[in-house]
């Protein structure tokens, strides 16, 4: 499960160049890089020449150049056709379109204090745009009789899926409302805007201002030697040098917990993770989430949907909350059993130390890693060497290679907004371009947490010309030290092949229209591509090809990688009941009926004690620090998505089981039937192709160890 964050923008669907009447006056092009087209290889972002006082004048040219082009579009007085209306809105917006794209990815990797403010600036005045466009009642008009005649106007299937999709979106937008419920509609979008915003600030305050220091041996107690080395580099940063530091990201959290038998340093670093956003200072999120939760009602309920949830689903593939309460439900039953069994074992090794106390939620991560290490006998800081960075990257090279045939160039002439950043031209069998990935993979202090994707610009072809797509990859992964290289964790080797399925699905992508194009799908689709990633990173085939020790070069052990494949399922109740135990959290957060928000302790108490999560066990997010689905709306009543597609990666890698691994026949069908195929026809129309069948749920069971 990993943040992924898209652009705002993919709702508002823009395509690419051919602004030209909307060019602004030469001067101020030559000063700001992003009021012309990229005039860079491939066209990249000049980031040499991009400065953040660029953002906020292109933004508002943008949007001013956005306008103009609509208007035309709505006082046509052409009889409104596809071409005229859907297909030239669809092309509207470029300039905005390109420098969000680019705001977006740096304000997540580059988040200074003065890109957060360009931030809260902005969205305001981006979220007042779009409901400008959804709202203009003269456009809608055009694109409803379009949308009335669609029958009989011989629409090819992408054209029709791409009117269908504009259709939906005004309408989702509040295009058929009476003029005052319109008003309070505008005004609830420009609240969320903001207090979204603001909770992901507070969170990003929260999570870099906590320092676990650690001051002599005595606390060091337990830890490997490489988590003492990366904790001495991080006092370093902080200007404490001789001392160690933990902090809250989990690279630096996790091994704590792991290893460290001071059972008080690491309540300590638990509870402070646990409690972001929650401290009553003016970090707190508490009421920004309970007003947010209150706000969604209220747009639900405008827009003619009891619940959120209900408003959320009907634009997904699971299409009800009910649907998606029967998924979680089949799975939390058997998930609470295993994780019960986890927690029995935990309790006996506890009694075997003669120790006195309860098992706590600080004490699971302890107790699982040593059950990993008694009952299978791994250790999983033994397993880093054979796990180095570069050796990783080229692993998930070589699987794309067998598959498709496709091929990764470095390309360090090309410009970089950091100097750690990789940049990579990808390139068709054939040799002829097809895209170019940033790979970004080290944390910083102003860079957001966790894991994610972004695109800078977006499949789609103009002209019949290929309009070739700039994607990113980022982590925050273990950093190389002095004296060793980037060392991954299982966890972040299974975060970079998933990371690098989302980059693949917008690579990869052949559509018309960017509106269709990539990852803009439902959210309950879009982690097919990425997690199916995953189920490579591990076979036993595929480690032999880039897991080898970074001193010696021997290849990983096949006793060792037997050993861990079978200890993969050992922590599997815990995994998939605190993920669960989330997803169930959000739901509930997002089936409220009534526009007032409730107190968020006792919500989140009653949810707890309705679903019945063991106290030994946490939320993965509880709501103070749930960024999914309080930092924006993408995931908001939408966290399940991630069991969903795992329903589906599961039953689409089997096909790869029972076909070879590598089977040329089911990979190109994988990549004609999913990855090129974005959004321009329903999920599961695209998948059934792929499978010949709907997805079964078994094979997620089986390899959850959950049948
Ligand atoms: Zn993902």
């Amino acid at each position: 499960m990993k943040l992924r964050t898209l652009s705002l923008l993919a709702a508002l669907s823009l395509a690419l160049p051919l602004a030209a009447e909307a060019a602004p006056a030469q001067a101020e092009a030559d000063a700001n890089p992003l009021l012309t087209e990229f005039e860079t290889p491939f066209g990249v972002p000049p980031f040499d020449l991009i400065r953040a006082e660029h953002y906020l004048p292109a933004m508002r040219d943008g949007i001013a150049a956005h306008k103009q082009e609509i208007e035309a579009i709505a006082a046509n007085p052409a009889p409104p056709t596809f071409a005229n209306t859907v297909e030239a809105l669809e092309r509207s917006g470029a300039l905005l379109t390109r420098v969000r794209l680019v705001f977006n990815a740096m304000s997540a990797v580059d988040a200074t204090d003065e890109m957060q403010r360009i931030a809260n600036e902005s969205a305001p005045l981006v979220a007042s745009h779009v409901d400008d466009l959804r709202l203009d009642e003269q456009l809608f008009a055009r694109v409803k009789a379009v949308w009335e005649q669609r029958d009989a106007l011989g629409l090819k299937p992408e054209q029709a899926k791409l009117l269908e999709r504009h259709y939906k979106d005004f309408v989702r937008g509040g295009a058929n409302l009476a003029p005052d419920q319109k008003e309070e509609l505008r005004r609830v979008n420009q609240e969320l805007s903001v207090l979204e915003l603001e909770f992901g600030d507070n969170l990003l305050a929260e999570t870099k201002g906590f320092a676990l220091v650690l001051e002599g041996p005595e606390d060091l107690a337990g830890l490997p030697q490489a988590v003492v080395d990366a904790a001495a580099e991080a006092a370093k940063a902080r200007g404490l040098e001789g001392k160690w530091v933990v902090g809250l990201d989990k690279p630096s959290m996790i091994p704590f917990l792991e290893n460290s038998t001071r059972r008080d340093l690491r309540q300590r670093l638990f509870e402070a993770y646990v409690n972001r956003g929650n401290h009553d200072d003016e970090y707190d999120n508490k009421a920004i989430l309970s007003r947010i939760a209150a706000l969604r009602v209220k747009k639900a309920n405008l827009l003619g949907f009891p619940t959120y949830a209900h408003y959320a689903l009907d634009d997904s593939m699971a299409r009800t909350p009910d649907r998606v309460r029967d998924l979680l439900g089949r799975l939390w039953t058997p998930a609470l059993a295993v994780a019960g069994r986890e927690a029995d074992e935990m309790r006996a090794l506890i009694a075997a130390d003669g120790q006195p106390f309860k098992l706590e939620p600080w004490d699971w991560f302890f107790y699982a890693n040593r059950v990993l290490g008694e009952k299978y006998a791994v250790d999983p800081e033994a397993l880093r060497p054979y796990f180095q960075l570069d050796h990783v990257i080229q692993g998930v090279f070589g699987v794309c290679t067998r598959l498709w045939g496709i091929t990764f160039v470095e390309r360090p002439e090309l410009p970089k907004y950091h100097p750690e950043v990789k940049v990579y031209e990808v390139r068709e069998a054939d040799g002829s371009h097809l895209g170019i990935i940033y790979m970004d993979y080290f944390p910083r202090a102003t860079k957001r947490g966790g894991a994610w994707m972004n695109e800078l610009r977006q499949q789609s072809r103009v002209n019949g010309q290929r309009v070739a797509p700039v994607v990113t990859n980022n982590g925050n992964f273990t950093r190389p030290t002095s004296t060793t290289p980037s060392l991954l964790t299982l966890e972040e080797t299974l975060t970079l092949f998933h990371e690098f399925g989302h980059a693949l699905h917008a690579l990869l992508a052949n559509s018309t229209y960017e509106r269709l194009s990539g990852t803009n799908v439902a959210v309950d689709f879009v982690e097919l591509p990425s997690q199916i990633m995953e189920n490579w990173a591990l076979h036993p085939d595929v480690l032999a090809t880039y897991a080898r020790h970074f001193k010696t070069g021997e290849p990983i052990p096949a006793e060792l990688v037997e050993r861990v494949t079978s200890a993969a399922k050992a922590g599997q109740g815990f995994a998939s009941v605190e993920y669960l135990a989330a997803s169930l959290l959000d739901l509930d957060w997002h089936a409220l009926s009534e526009a007032r928000g409730p107190s968020v302790p006792p919500f989140e108490a009653r949810s707890r004690e309705a679903m019945g999560l063991i106290p030994e066990i946490e939320f993965r997010y509880r709501s103070t620090y749930f960024n999914h689905i309080f930092g924006s709306s993408m995931y908001a009543a939408g966290y399940y998505s991630y069991i969903w597609a795992e329903v589906l990666d599961k039953d689409a890698f089997a096909a790869f089981e029972e076909k070879g691994l590598f089977d040329h026949d089911t990979a190109e069908s994988f990549r004609r039937n999913i990855l090129e195929r974005g959004g321009s026809e329903d999920p599961m129309t695209l998948y059934v192709r792929f499978r010949g069948r709907e997805p079964e749920v078994e094979p997620l069971l089986k390899k959850r160890g959950l049948l």
